[in-house]
C-alpha cells in the first residue's frame, strides 16, 4: 500500500493501522459483516453464493485505529478463468493481512470446503493472526456447540456474532485491535472505501440483477459502467449488463421490459441514497458469449488479476 496520500490530518503516536482479510465460504456473511462494521453499504450482500468477485477495500477508522478490510471471493477449486482469478485474489489477500477473519456459518456443520479453506490459510497466512468468527449465532440455538469448528485449524481467537443483527461486532473489533500494529492513518478518517463509484455502481446493479432473477443468472452477469457523469443537479450513469446467452438477456429484460425496469429502479434508489443526489440510470443488456474466459473483457470490467509486486 502506498503512503503517498496527502491529507491534512494528524494522529497520535499510539495510532494503530493494518490490513484485515475477511475470508470464508460463499454465503457465510462476509459482506454483511463488512457492511455492519462500516455502517453503510460497500460490499454487496445477497442471498446467492459467489457474488463477490474482487478484493473490495472497506476502511474502518476511529481516532485510534484504521483497519483496511478486504472482502475476498469465496475460496474454492478453480474451474475457469474467473475461478482462477478468484483464487489468486484470495491467496494474495491472506498474504498481505495482519489479521485474517475466517467467517464460519454456525447454523450448519462445517463443510468439505472448510477443510480446503483451512489448508489455504495454513499455506498462505504468513505471519497473520487468525480469528474465527462464528456468524449467524442467531440461528444456532441457545447452547451452540462450536467444537467441530474449533478443530478446523489452530487459531488465535474466536468470537461469536450475528452480522445481520449487528450483535458482537464491537467485541470482534476489540479482538482485532489486539493484533493491529502501530501505524499511520493511511486514508482520511471519513473515507470508507477506495473503490471508485463506477465500480460500486456496477456492483449495485449486479446485486439487483442477482436478487431479482433466476438461479442461472448470477455467474453469467458482468456489469460495465460505460459512462459516469457527475453534474451539478444530477449524476448520469450508463451501464451495460453483459450476459452469456440470449435466454438470459430475455430474463433480465423481462416481459415488456418489466424486469429491467425493476432492476434499474432499485439500483437508482440505492445510488441516490449513497450519493445523496439525484441519479439518472440507463441500463442496456448485451450478450457476450464466454466472457468468463475472456481475460481482456474481465480486465475492462475491473476483474483484474492482482500483480505479484502490487503491494
Ligand atoms: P458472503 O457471500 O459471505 O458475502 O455472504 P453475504 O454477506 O452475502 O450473506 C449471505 C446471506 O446470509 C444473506 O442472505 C445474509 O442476509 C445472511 N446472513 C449474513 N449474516 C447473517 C447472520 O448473522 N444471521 C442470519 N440469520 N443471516 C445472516
Ligand atoms: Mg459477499
Amino acid at each position: 500500500m502506498s503512503l503517498e496520500s496527502v491529507f491534512n490530518e494528524t494522529w497520535s503516536d499510539d495510532h494503530q493501522s493494518g490490513v484485515v482479510a475477511v475470508v470464508g465460504r460463499p454465503n457465510v456473511g462476509k459482506s454483511t459483516l463488512i457492511n455492519a462494521i462500516l455502517g453503510q453499504k460497500i460490499a454487496i450482500a445477497t442471498p446467492k453464493p459467489q457474488t463477490t468477485r474482487r478484493v473490495q477495500l472497506g476502511i474502518y477508522s476511529t481516532e485510534m485505529m484504521q483497519i483496511l478490510l478486504t472482502d475476498t471471493p469465496g475460496l474454492h477449486a478453480p474451474r475457469n478463468t474467473l475461478g482462477e482469478y478468484m483464487m489468486a485474489v484470495a491467496e494474495k489477500s491472506l498474504k498481505d493481512a495482519d489479521v485474517i477473519l475466517w467467517i464460519l456459518d454456525v447454523s450448519e456443520p462445517p463443510q468439505k470446503s472448510d477443510s480446503y479453506i483451512a489448508e489455504t490459510i495454513q499455506a498462505a497466512r504468513g505471519s497473520a493472526k487468525l480469528i474465527f468468527v462464528y456468524n449467524k449465532v442467531d440461528l444456532a440455538g441457545d447452547n451452540p456447540d462450536f467444537s467441530a469448528f474449533e478443530a478446523l485449524i489452530e487459531h488465535d481467537d474466536a468470537i461469536a456474532i450475528s452480522a445481520l443483527k449487528k450483535q458482537g461486532v464491537d467485541a470482534l473489533l476489540e479482538a482485532v485491535k489486539v493484533h493491529i500494529p502501530l501505524g499511520p492513518r493511511y486514508y482520511p478518517i471519513d473515507q470508507v472505501s477506495d473503490l471508485n463509484m463506477r465500480f460500486i455502481t456496477a456492483e449495485i446493479v449486479r446485486e439487483k440483477v442477482i436478487i431479482n432473477t433466476e438461479k442461472e443468472i448470477p455467474h453469467s452477469v458482468a456489469v460495465e459502467v460505460t459512462e459516469y457523469k457527475d453534474r451539478e443537479e444530477r449524476t448520469d450513469i450508463y451501464a451495460t449488463i453483459h450476459v452469456e446467452k440470449e435466454s438470459q438477456k430475455g430474463i433480465i429484460i423481462g416481459k415488456g421490459g418489466k424486469m429491467i425496469k425493476i432492476i434499474g429502479s432499485l439500483a437508482r434508489q440505492d445510488l441516490e441514497k449513497m450519493l445523496d443526489h439525484q441519479v439518472f440510470l440507463d441500463l442496456h443488456v448485451k450478450v457476450l458469449k464466454n466472457w468468463r474466459t475472456n481475460e481482456q473483457f474481465m480486465r475492462r470490467v475491473g476483474y483484474t488479476l492482482p500483480k505479484e509486486d502490487d503491494n
